[in-house]
């Protein structure tokens, strides 16, 4: 009996465990969002204010206190801080808990949220430099293949399917979308992002994130296109697919068994 309340009193801090891991690695991620694309080291130096080049204090790069502590400035020069960086901290803390409550206190955790990890990663750099980087990718590849030797989740065949599956529809569009609009559509990036999403999620976890992802990035795209007000401001827009790739196969990770369950029911309907 003793056992069981001491884990029950402590499943109940779990949740806010998992937020604070998820913020602290979100301060991380924000490091690699700006160096990786740069071909900067992601472990040294160590931080400093991008204005007045202070090093940051380990006091200060408290994730998301620190800047309300601080009030988005500097300590130093005052000079501001990006928001960008305690929302990513929010954002990783506020999905690993959902990951906590979704998958649950096993190893399939694991692989969950390493995914969510990199996919944070890779949509802000995606947004910010237009690039999916193959550092992140390739080694993206061999994880997802290496976490099917984990118990509970997918098999071997199963990743290495998934893997093919994603490359190849996209590679496909990718090709039919440049011979159709005469121009690049979709970069090489986007093939190799959706492989690694097959590898940790199957055939059918990558199809339902290729699904929701175009459904979901035709709407933004006509919302731009709709929002633009001449012929040039409408070419100058590019769209980076990775966002919606990351946000597909998250929704993929947490419902994909429900809307393949929900689909089999409607498929019965007829
Ligand atoms: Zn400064």
């Amino acid at each position: 009996m003793e056992i069981f309340n001491v884990n029950h009193q402590l499943s109940a801090y779990l949740p806010i465990i998992f937020f604070i891991f998820g913020a602290f690695l979100g301060s991380f991620f924000n490091v690699i969002i700006h160096r990786i694309p740069n071909g900067k080291s992601i472990i040294h130096p160590a931080s400093s204010c991008p204005h007045c080049h202070q090093p940051i204090k380990p006091y200060d790069n408290i994730p998301i206190l620190s800047y309300l502590i601080l009030r988005g400035k500097c300590r130093h020069c005052d000079a501001k801080i990006s928001w960008r960086y305690p929302f990513v901290e929010l954002l990783s803390g506020f999905l690993f808990v959902w990951c906590y409550y979704y998958v649950g206190l096993n190893l399939q955790l694991i692989p969950a949220i390493m995914l969510i990890s990199m996919m944070l990663v890779i949509t802000f750099i995606d947004i910010d430099k237009l690039i999916i980087p193959d550092k992140i990718t390739f080694p993206g590849m061999l994880l997802g293949l290496s976490f099917s030797f984990l118990p509970g989740g997918l098999s071997i065949g199963e990743s290495v399917i998934g893997l093919v599956v994603g490359g190849v529809i996209l590679y496909l569009i990718a090709l039919f979308g440049s011979m159709a609009f005469k121009k690049d559509a979709m970069g090489g990036g986007d093939i190799k992002l959706a492989a690694v999403i097959g590898a940790f999620l199957g055939w059918q976890g990558v199809l339902i994130t290729l699904i929701l992802s175009s459904l979901v990035g035709s709407l933004i795209g006509i919302f731009i296109i709709a929002l633009s007000s001449n012929d040039n401001q409408q070419k100058s827009h590019t769209i980076p697919y990775g966002p919606f790739l990351a946000l597909g196969s998250i929704i993929a990770l947490f419902f994909g068994n429900d809307l393949i369950r929900w689909y089999a029911d409607y498929l019965r309907g007829f």
